[in-house]
């Protein structure tokens, strides 16, 4: 059994950010993070007032990107010697990993998924809408978001048609997934808004030859690196100003949300504390939606194990394995250090806590059959 393992990234302020006199509201302090709401410490009518205007919310990493001047300035070295590695040293033992990026648009999701590279054979596709296409397909055809996410019995869900891309050395890897990167961008009308909707998954398959009792035998082990929708996306209100694109356009995230909640809620079985929903959805810009299943509404010792929603989205559905399931999940929450994204600070900061809580079983593919 292994807790998410759950971090924070603080980026520097943005130029627009400093242009618009940005202050700096977030801290990390060892492996916590605060907020400061200086919307309610600067109000003067608030002076004497006793509520908390500091949040602090405890995870497995907190890295400070915001000045490399800082002592204590967490570079993409830094953030890849302790996920890089645990995403190797996972795989190389066999395990299934999967890091999702989590954040507002222009957190750095992107970047950050991009300093935690590995090798073999890859693939990569894009959830837009709820329809899924390939990012690196070469020809003309089925570049449409056409493809069938289907389920095998004992891989699990997959993609069918995806296109697979072997690699041998780490260059490859990055190739790949620029041009997966450039693929997304070009194909979008409004370039910076598609890919902030849409989800990208980079998959790299990674299969190693191994004695068992002296004979030989094969570990195969799956990386997910998932770069999700801006969470902004997150709010089920968002909805209702995108009528183009229909209620499909956050479905996944919202429904990512909800597996969430429910899967921590189903780890904390024997904890009294207070529920996952209820503490991300107090107060209310949390992007976490609550699960209405499995909670005790009585307030009795008794819970129902919660309904885990999978196939409600393709995200979930694709990730099934690495959520709750056979997988070691890593979540990296990227947040800007400006007051002007107070909110959505908060939100990213409530969503991952709750993610802290789930707890999966991880176990090694031995002769899987990939
Ligand atoms: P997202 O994927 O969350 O939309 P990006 O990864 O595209 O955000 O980041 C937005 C901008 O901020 C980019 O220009 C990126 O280079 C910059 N950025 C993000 N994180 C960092 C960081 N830790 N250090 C330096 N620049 C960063």
């Amino acid at each position: 059994m292994a807790n998410v393992r759950v971090a924070v990234r603080v980026r520097p302020l943005s130029k627009r950010e400093t242009k618009e006199g940005g202050k700096i509201i977030v801290e990390v302090d060892d492996k916590v993070a605060k907020v400061r709401n200086v919307k309610v410490s600067s109000r003067p009518e608030s002076f004497g007032d006793t509520r908390e205007k500091v949040v602090a919310f405890g995870f497995d990493y907190c890295y400070w990107s915001v000045n490399p001047e800082d002592p204590h300035y967490a570079s993409q070295e830094v953030v890849f010697q302790d996920l890089g590695t645990e995403v190797l040293s996972g795989a190389a033992k066999g395990y299934n990993i999967c890091l999702f990026a989590y954040g507002q648009t222009g957190s750095g999701k992107t970047y950050t998924m991009l300093g935690t590279p590995v090798s073999i054979s890859t693939d990569f596709l894009e959830i837009y809408n709820e329809r899924v296409r390939d990012l690196l397909k070469r020809s003309n055809q089925n570049k449409s978001y056409g493809l069938r996410v289907r389920e095998h019995p004992e891989l699990g869900p997959y993609v069918q048609g995806l296109s697979q891309h072997v690699v041998t050395n780490y260059q490859q890897v990055l190739r790949l997934l620029e041009e997966g990167i450039a693929n997304r961008i070009t194909a979008a009308t409004h370039v910076h808004e598609a890919s902030s909707r849409s989800h990208a998954i980079f998959t790299i398959h990674y299969t190693q030859a191994v004695l068992q009792n002296n004979l030989p035998s094969e570990t195969a082990s799956k990386i997910n690196l998932v770069d999700l929708a801006g969470s902004e996306r997150a709010d089920p209100s968002y909805c209702k100003d995108r009528i183009t694109e229909g209620a499909n356009i956050n479905k996944s995230l919202v429904t990512l949300g909800i597996v969430i909640s429910a899967l921590a809620q189903n780890s904390q079985v024997f904890s009294s504390c207070q529920s996952l929903s209820s503490a991300a959805s107090s107060g209310g810009d949390s992007g976490v939606p609550s699960t209405t299943s499995g909670t005790s509404s009585g307030g009795g010792p008794v819970r129902r194990q919660s309904y885990i929603p999978y196939r409600d989205s393709v995200l979930t559905w694709l990730l099934k394995e690495s959520l709750g399931g056979n997988s070691r999940t890593i979540m990296v929450a990227t947040v800007s250090p400006a007051h002007t994204s107070y909110s959505e600070t908060m939100s990213t900061l409530r969503y991952a806590s709750s993610a802290k809580n789930i707890i999966n079983k991880p176990q090694v593919n031995e002769d899987a059959n990939v």
